[in-house]
């Protein structure tokens, strides 16, 4: 029998992202809200709580925990166990207790929330227009922490002394900025300073003047939370060609800021997934549908996109600075071309010289390089950059891992370390091909190590012997006797698809990317794997060809389609009627030739070199200014959906080795030439090469299924960045009877590759 009104003690203890985020007083005013007696107080690992009163408000209140938990919060577990009350006369806030050895989670950057945004716009509040505006819901955290617990004196807010004001909102448990460790106001803050090129102080209001300069069509460098990003007015051609031309970066999309929702649905379509992202505490970039009309957002912040990278006002100095000029911004990351993007005053003045006209400085340090976060929504959302907002709050892995350090890719590097259950995934890092990414990725992983208290036992890296990140791996894990494990590249694809679904069990996984060091020294892209956290084995690939000169041939599409033409029909293959004939017969003959005797022609099954080669032969694309260009515009080149899905396609064969099925590309070829010379139109030809493709990964699936009895089907690589093919793939495999997997909170790019590695080297390293 359940006596009505029984009193019971409850202890609760929450993990997660629970401390630095106002989960106390939020615990506080619930227990006032229910007439709860008892603590709450932070320990080293978790919030943990003690409350009395009758079993079904203690129920109410465990499950309002969960599902009125401020925004910055996230929690990971919510335990509680029933006692005996002790007769506690009211609610406190406890002293904090310390426990050796125990870490927490630190919460990621979060936009301006909903409160600070009415102070800041408030001509009477004491905020009004102050630039640094945060509160225990939204602000500066990842970025500031140099070490845990997270408090005022372990971040770069130290140096600025609360006034008695700010101080007694730190103090109130009622008050929204209780312990808020970057609680400022423009009496004690930071603050802002306008410079010309040369460090040179210009006079007045800091954001009047810059607003004037950014709708006078000048190009800025501004200090934010996690680095400098450039800005400019996007709706000026003029401008954004120049920024262009000084950053070295010709054609690479561009993100905007806008002010509202309004002003996105007003340059793009938005679905209601993506409104929901772009206005949430995260506010990443999301690739929404551009309207070129009626939008006057130049043309030459996206060429020949259909897609627009579009993210909303995330700090105060942004709302304010999008409200006064009343323009859509481009905003793209303080840095010349591949470099990490700049985040000292110091620094940016030497290295953005140059690319800015002015730079709007601060004096509150950034102690972590932090990149906005790009997302697209394809159904769910999905990272394509996972940055701001995201890192450094980790993946939660099905099982305890042991501490790996895994090294990561190339190209969009990130890193992966874990612990327990957590794999913390570090911010993008970018590509590892200069001295200063090498130092940006060394410096975040000390500050990973030190802000989660991992000490790696084993290392993991790609097998590509020349990448920055294996030299690194392979130095530190040598000099500190570490256990090294080698990983294959699209191995840790898919296994980063299948760890992020929790799917343990074999899959067929199919990687398609660029390039890939595989075990066999030839370069793999287009891969069919029977893949488990464990092991692979590549049961399937594309027919390889030769990469003619190299990386040059990833730089120049032609290259490609002339490889794949002369490699599967003769040298004597006729080009008439093709749009190759920029090439000059000195260059077609040494490509003839390095393809004939394999000179400097590594052979690739890549994927992403079949879509250059079709786009340079239907004469979309011959050569590249970013990474998968023309890849991109080929898909940009098909036809807008029309609600059915489209099933003319191009033939190909699949042939079976001793070892693997293979794809075989010749019909295909021939066939593409053939609509080329016969004036097919190119969106045609876009729409069934995509169709294509699409089939040749159900038919292999299919075949493997036959062979393996496995009908769960992983989808990774860059080329699935591709959302026509993504779409195509993965309603076919359905249409089959496949339970396919999609990458979510990690990249499908190699993005995503260091969380493969890290488990795959937990489950080989032995015992
Ligand atoms: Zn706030
Ligand atoms: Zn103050
Ligand atoms: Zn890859």
């Amino acid at each position: 029998m359940v006596l009505v009104g029984a009193k019971r003690l409850a202890s609760i203890s929450v993990r997660g992202v629970v401390q630095g985020v106002g989960f106390r007083p939020f615990i506080y005013r619930l227990a006032q809200e229910y007439n709860l007696k008892g603590w709450v107080r932070n320990t080293s690992g978790n919030v943990e709580i003690e409350v009395e009163g009758d079993e079904e408000t203690l129920h109410k209140f465990l499950r309002d925990i969960e599902t009125k938990a401020p925004p910055m919060a996230r929690i990971e577990q919510v335990k509680s166990a029933y006692y005996p009350p002790k007769g506690y006369a009211r609610f406190e806030i406890q002293e904090s207790l310390s426990q050796e050895g125990k870490y927490q989670l630190v919460s990621p950057d979060i936009a301006t929330c909903e409160d600070c945004k009415r102070e800041i716009f408030t001509p009477s509040d004491r905020r009004y227009r102050y630039p640094f505006t945060n509160c225990t819901n939204c602000g500066p955290r990842f970025t500031i922490i140099e070490d845990i617990p997270y408090d005022r004196p372990k971040t770069t807010m130290r140096k600025f002394k609360m006034c008695p004001q700010c101080q007694q909102e730190y103090d109130d448990p009622l008050n929204r900025r209780f312990h808020a460790q970057p609680n400022a106001c423009p009496e004690c803050g930071p603050s802002l300073k306008l410079v010309d090129s040369d460090g040179k102080p210009l006079s007045g209001d800091a954001i009047k003047a810059t607003s004037d300069l950014l709708k006078a069509g000048k190009i800025l460098a501004l200090r934010g939370l996690g680095g400098f990003q450039l800005a400019c007015d996007a709706t000026n051609e003029e401008v954004v060609n120049l920024l262009r031309a000084r950053k070295r970066r010709p054609y690479k999309p561009l993100a905007i800021m806008v002010a509202n929702i309004d002003e996105a649905e007003r340059h793009c379509l938005a679905s209601s997934g993506e409104k929901e992202l772009l206005q949430s505490p995260q506010c990443p970039i999301v690739l929404l549908r551009w309207k070129r009309e009626p939008s006057d957002v130049a043309q030459a912040v996206a060429p020949n996109l259909k897609y627009l990278g579009v993210m909303l006002p995330y700090t105060p100095l942004h709302h304010i600075l999008l409200k006064e000029t009343g323009l859509p911004m481009v905003m793209t990351s303080g840095n010349l071309s591949e470099e990490p993007i700049a985040k000292d005053n110091g620094e940016a003045l030497r290295r953005l010289k140059g690319i800015a006209d002015y730079f709007l400085l601060h004096n509150r340090d950034i102690y972590a390089r932090y990149d906005d976060s790009v997302y697209m929504v394809e159904g769910v959302p999905q990272a394509i950059r996972r940055a701001r907002s995201y890192a450094p709050y980790p993946i939660f892995l099905p099982f305890k891992s042991k501490q790996v350090l895994a090294c990561g890719a190339e190209e969009k590097n990130t890193f992966c370390l874990t612990k327990d259950e957590h794999a913390f995934i570090s911010q993008h890092i970018g590509d590892m091909e200069n001295e200063e990414t090498l130092e940006h990725f060394a410096d975040t992983i000390e500050l990973y190590k030190k802000l989660f208290r991992i000490e790696p036992e084993i290392v993991a890296y790609d097998m590509h012997p020349e990448y920055l990140s294996t030299k690194y791996a392979l130095k530190v894990g040598s000099e500190r006797g570490l256990k090294l494990v080698p990983v294959q590249h699209h191995h840790a694809h898919i296994v980063s698809c299948l760890v992020e679904n929790k799917i343990e069990k074999p899959v067929i996984g199919v990687a398609f990317d660029g390039a890939g060091y595989g075990t066999d020294g030839t370069i793999w892209g287009g891969e069919f794997l029977v893949a488990d956290w464990k092991n692979f084995n590549r049961v399937g690939h594309l027919e390889n060809v030769p990469l003619p000169g190299g990386a040059v041939a990833i730089k120049k599409p032609y290259r490609m389609a002339l490889s794949y033409l002369y490699k599967l029909f003769g040298g004597d293959f006729s080009l008439k009627g093709l749009p190759l004939s920029n090439v000059s017969p000195i260059e077609l003959d040494i490509i003839k030739q390095q393809i004939k005797r394999g000179l400097n022609s590594p052979l690739t099954s890549s994927a992403g070199r079949l879509f250059d080669a079709v786009s340079a032969l239907t004469g979309i694309r011959q050569e590249i200014g970013y990474e998968a260009q023309a890849a991109i515009e080929l898909e940009m080149m098909a036809p807008d959906e029309t609600g059915k899905i489209e099933t003319e396609s191009y033939p190909f064969s699949i042939v079976e080795n001793e070892k693997a099925r293979i794809v075989r590309l010749s019909d295909l070829i021939l066939a593409v030439v053939q609509d080329v010379r016969s004036q097919t139109a190119v969106p045609q030809i876009s729409l069934k090469f995509h169709n294509t493709v699409s089939e040749m990964i159900v038919r292999m699936c299919k075949l493997i299924a036959q062979d393996t009895g496995i009908n769960q089907v992983a989808l990774s690589g860059g080329v699935f960045q591709n959302r026509l093919l993504l779409r195509l793939a993965v309603a076919a495999l359905k249409k089959e009877g496949f339970n396919v997997l999609t990458h979510r909170l990690v990249p499908c790019n190699d993005g995503g590759i260091s969380l493969g590695q890290a488990v795959i080297a937990n489950f080989t390293s032995g015992e």
